[in-house]
């Protein structure tokens, strides 16, 4: 078993370092958010002074933070990295952009730290359940080394590539996660307008090639899928702003590559304006925006 400390204890860190304290590890954990601490404190998590207190002489790091600036600020910026004990093993599973996360790569590796990129599919269900989807970028040896931390909170553990290709990967599943959420939207707002029952087009589009996750764990009409974030006033789930996030990652690795992707456009637009008016809700409220645009009434 190894010691493990942990950065970042919100909706997803929380039960990633509870499954590793659940599962024998020893985790010293720390959030600047309170709440997020008490929380975890009572599921094993030993909770440190600072985010350097956590750090200092683990075996492994585990970080689950927002986005790319909060990282390298917290990694590079205020000296996280070089706190930890030469020879342990960073390990990033927030969302964030490649050319950061072969940034931190490439500093982790100078202070003589074994460092993989690996952000996790599954949502809050599966961190709650232990069963992520984790990609990741790095070195073969280093990702064998880091199977027994991974294993505790994932059940598919996938090596990408190198540096950043975790992200990469992570980058190019959310942008077709994005676009799918939204295009089911489309789907119940014109099926609305032609008068169809939702259940009804639910179980026939579930038995065809429309068939996708977006519409079995995130079906944004209520009375359709028991407990999705529609029945339950869009609560995240997968917060908006986190969705737009990830496109606006897409574009930019794509602009990158000279690369126009049409439809990941439209939809950042659409869930640029889904934060703008609602906030931080689920990113299945996304279908809000197309009711706005037609003047329809998809819940009716
Ligand atoms: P969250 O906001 O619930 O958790 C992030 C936590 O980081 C918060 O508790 C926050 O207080 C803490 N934090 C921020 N700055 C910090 C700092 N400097 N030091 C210590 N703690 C700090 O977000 P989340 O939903 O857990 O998502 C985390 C990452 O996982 C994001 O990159 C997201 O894109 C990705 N992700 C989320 C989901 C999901 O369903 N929520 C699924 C897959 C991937």
């Amino acid at each position: 078993m190894a010691h493990v400390g942990f950065i970042g204890l919100g909706a997803m860190g929380g039960p990633m370092a509870a499954n590793l304290a659940s599962n024998g590890h020893v985790v010293t954990g720390y959030d600047t958010d309170e709440e997020s601490r008490d929380r975890a404190a009572v599921t094993g998590v030993r909770i440190a002074d600072s985010a350097k207190d956590a750090v200092q002489d683990v075996d492994f790091v585990v970080t689950m933070l927002p986005n790319g600036t909060i990282v390298s600020e917290l990694l590079i910026g205020e000296g996280l990295l070089g706190a930890m004990r030469q020879a342990a093993t960073l390990i990033d599973t927030s969302s964030i952009d490649v050319a950061t996360s072969i940034q931190v790569h490439a500093e982790a590796e100078q202070l003589g730290l074994g460092v993989l990129d690996a952000p996790v599919s599954g949502g809050t269900a599966g961190a709650r359940a232990g069963t992520l989807t984790f990609m990741v970028g790095g070195a073969a040896l280093t990702l064998a080394d880091a199977q027994q931390v991974l294993g505790s909170m994932g059940e598919k553990i996938v090596h990408v590539g190198g540096a950043g290709a975790g992200q990469a990967a992570k980058t190019c599943n959310q942008m077709l996660f994005g676009v799918t959420l939204k295009a089911v939207g489309e789907m119940f707002a014109l099926a609305t307008s032609l008068g169809l029952d939702h259940k009804t087009l639910w179980s026939v589009v579930t038995a065809s090639t429309g068939d996708c996750r977006a519409l079995r764990s995130f079906c944004p009409v209520p009375g359709v899928v028991e407990g999705v974030p529609a029945e339950n006033d869009f609560v995240p789930g997968f917060a908006s702003t986190l969705m737009l996030k990830d496109l606006r990652l897409a574009l930019s690795a794509a602009a990158d590559q000279n690369l126009e992707l049409r439809l990941v456009e439209s939809a950042a637009e659409s869930y640029g304006e889904l934060v703008e008016q609602w906030g931080i809700v689920d990113s299945s409220a996304v279908i809000k925006t197309v009711v706005a645009h037609n003047d329809e009434e998809v819940y009716a």
